[in-house]
């Protein structure tokens, strides 16, 4: 703490312990009487059960204070962030947007697209046509279809561009509910209507799910 020089940054300190929660306990009490600017949950995120996961989540944002900024480290999907938020999350960071991106992998309004599937190969409409992003306004998804068969990289950074839109839209409707009063509405109608689109969105099958566990391995995990 006395190291700390600038006052236009925020020095966070990072809770360990694990899935335990008496060591997450822990260590939350010990920084939070250190007075941290906010406080970040790392040791989350490396493999665990999600159920599991947000259970020591849970536990752990209990003991951190309402009015200093909380961080999850390396999280996550979609899902992954409505529950963190619903557990008092404020800040995420993670490889998702990108790494799913270099696969194919894109999150829409209506579940996942996987860019390589045939079905794509004339398909002349955006991504997701209800996207403002800048890809889904100029590109089709027989072009992403080709990129990505022809490992143009191009592709890869289109479907990122995409992808962090996505994201963020989806980090701006959270902040919208929270500020009127109703992200449980938002949580609970967000699997709702997952559930409807159940039969829209592409299904992994084994080479998808191998193709991102190479992609996983080689890159090493966040
Ligand atoms: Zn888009």
């Amino acid at each position: 703490m006395a190291a700390k020089r600038r006052t236009d940054q925020a020095l966070f300190g990072i809770v360990q312990g694990g899935l335990d929660q008496e060591l997450r306990k822990q260590s939350a009490d010990d920084l939070v009487a250190m007075g941290f600017d906010g406080y970040a949950i790392g040791g989350l995120s490396v493999g665990e059960e999600p159920a599991l996961r947000n259970h020591t989540l849970g536990a752990t944002t209990a003991h951190l204070p309402a009015g200093k900024p909380r961080y999850l480290m390396g999280v996550g999907l979609p899902d992954d962030l409505v529950e963190g938020v619903a557990r008092g999350i404020d800040l995420f960071d993670c490889v998702v947007p990108s790494r799913h991106g270099r696969t194919g992998w894109l999150f829409t309004s209506f579940g996942r697209v996987l860019i390589r599937n045939a079905k794509y190969a004339r398909d002349e409409r955006p991504v997701d046509p209800s996207c403002a992003c800048p890809v889904c306004k100029r590109y089709t998804r027989a072009y992403l279809h080709h990129l990505f068969l022809v490992r143009e990289m191009l592709g890869v950074r289109l479907n990122t561009i995409h992808n962090l839109h996505f994201y963020a839209g989806m980090m701006e409707q959270i902040r919208q509910a929270i500020a009127s009063g109703t992200f449980a509405e938002f949580r609970a109608r967000y699997y709702e209507r997952r559930e409807q689109l159940r039969m829209q969105t592409d299904s992994l099958d084994e080479q998808d799910s191998r193709t991102l566990a190479a992609s996983l391995a080689e890159e090493g995990q966040p």
